[in-house]
């Protein structure tokens, strides 16, 4: 009888969406696939803060499907009970003035919990956590990882995918890829201040969520007027990116001060509220590419996440579920 093949291997770096989206689509290919990620848990910016009867999402708000494969990954998520469609009432801010959104836009939330999906495709994967990947290297054909934690990895891999932030994936390459190295120096991802705020009772909002307009912020949102959302009422507050980018240095109080401050000045008076504070340093930017991810045949090393595909949640599921095909095309040449 014939020995079977031995599997080709995959490491991936970030459980983000786009990691996690890769890995499974791998997986299912017939890859033998292992995921390394620094933080606690996968799911990355579509990610929600917990704490004692309250819970806030506080990465990605929503997400939109508008691509077919996207749309069947949706319906799998729906039938598993881990995101549903979200009808908040939808206000605009806009010079000074409040108006309720015409958007017909299809929006989507993870249920319970933004970081919902992410779980449920992490489920059958073989992730390690907490994990930060500092080095990569090839030696005899392979690639070879070290992590800040546990240091060098014993195992080596055929190919490497990098599934994390552009300027994160710049340090990473620096030393192994400079054509890879210039497209990540190309893109300036820019921050995100973010406030969740907890209330002793319902706000009295004319809106769920609201699309902001003014000097510091972009976004407010009701996370209780979200499917499956229990506990105590949490609103989620979003500097904007400028804002945010120019002031992200700043001490985390005085920053929430000022965030918290113009809120007040939109009518959702926190003055009593319990607040929790977090800063995203890399939360948005986006370079077009033609693929959607980056595939070098030689070296084998690859790169995915929504910076390289319209920097939004759809965006990087697809472009790890784009990169795995590209992969076993690769495989099979
Ligand atoms: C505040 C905010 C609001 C947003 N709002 C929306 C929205 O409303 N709608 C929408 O569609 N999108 C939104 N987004 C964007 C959306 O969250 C992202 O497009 C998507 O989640 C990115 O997924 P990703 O897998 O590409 O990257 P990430 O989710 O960033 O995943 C990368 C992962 O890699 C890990 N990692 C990084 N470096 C290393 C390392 N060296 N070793 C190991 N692991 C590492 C990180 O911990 C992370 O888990 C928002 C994002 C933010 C921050």
């Amino acid at each position: 009888m014939n020995e079977p093949k031995p599997k080709v291997t995959v490491a991936i770096i970030g459980a983000g969406i786009a990691g996690l989206s890769c890995a499974s689509s791998l997986q299912k290919l017939g890859f033998e696939v292992r995921v390394y990620e620094k933080s606690r848990g996968p799911s990355g910016r579509m990610s929600t803060r917990h704490g004692e009867g309250w819970s806030a999402d506080h990465g990605a708000q929503y997400f939109t499907a508008r691509d077919r494969a996207f749309i069947e990954e949706l319906n799998t998520w729906i039938k598993a009970g881990v995101a549903a469609a979200w009808h908040p009432r939808l206000s605009v801010y806009d010079s000074g003035q409040w108006q309720e959104s015409g958007s017909k836009e299809k929006r989507y939330v993870g249920v319970p919990a933004m970081n919902s999906p992410g779980q449920y495709l992490a489920k059958n994967l073989s992730i390690e956590c907490n994990q930060t990947i500092d080095k990569i290297y090839r030696k005899d054909g392979k690639w070879h990882l070290r992590s800040l934690e546990n240091g060098e990895m014993i195992q080596s891999f055929d190919y490497l995918v990098l599934a994390i932030p552009a300027p994160q994936s710049y340090a990473l390459t620096k030393l192994v890829d400079h054509s890879i190295e210039t497209i990540c120096s190309d893109i300036k991802m820019q921050g995100c201040w973010t406030v969740m705020a907890r209330l002793s009772n319902k706000a009295d909002m004319h809106f769920d969520a609201a699309f902001i307009n003014n000097e510091i912020i972009s976004w407010i949102s009701r996370n209780n007027s979200k499917p499956g959302r229990t506990g105590q009422e949490t609103w989620t507050i979003h500097a904007n990116p400028q804002w945010s980018q120019q002031w992200i240095e700043l001490d985390k109080d005085e920053a929430g001060q000022l965030i918290l401050d113009s809120a007040k000045q939109l009518g959702l008076n926190c003055h009593n509220a319990e607040i929790s504070i977090h800063r995203w340093r890399y939360a948005s930017g986006a370079i077009n590419t033609e693929l959607g991810f980056i595939l070098n045949d030689e070296s084998k090393l690859c790169l995915c996440g929504d910076w390289l595909h319209s920097g939004r949640v759809e965006g990087a599921w697809l472009s790890g579920y784009k990169l795995a095909s590209a992969i076993d095309i690769s495989v099979a040449a």
